[in-house]
């Protein structure tokens, strides 16, 4: 995936607190890997600056967010080593795991 058709996506969306579309020139690519794209986009006409999520596989509607705090950017950048501890954790379980699930949905 290009950075100029990267652009062009987030381009299209429009900024959450005046409505106006982005413009290409504000839009900074932060950095990305295979499929995510961080990118740091202010409005060009309030003025008001916001980091973008972008997740392009191949032959798959793109999914953007927009507006994401740190927390979330934090969890993003880790997206694989969470993959790997809820893997871990499921195996855990999975292990314990009598097979009641009953028992299971009834625990809030
Ligand atoms: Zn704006």
């Amino acid at each position: 995936m290009d950075e100029s058709l990267i652009k062009k996506l987030i381009a299209s969306i429009k900024c959450g607190s005046c409505g106006q579309n982005y413009q290409e020139d504000n839009i900074e690519v932060m950095e990305h890997n295979d499929e995510l794209w961080f990118l740091k986009v202010s409005c060009s006409s309030c003025h008001v600056k916001c980091v973008v999520a972008a997740i392009i596989r191949e032959n798959a509607r793109p999914e953007v967010v927009t507006d994401l705090t740190e927390a979330e950017m934090e969890k993003f950048k880790h997206l694989e080593s969470i993959k790997d501890e809820d893997l871990l954790e499921m195996h855990g379980f999975l292990k314990d795991f009598d097979g009641d699930f009953p028992h299971l949905f009834r625990q809030e």
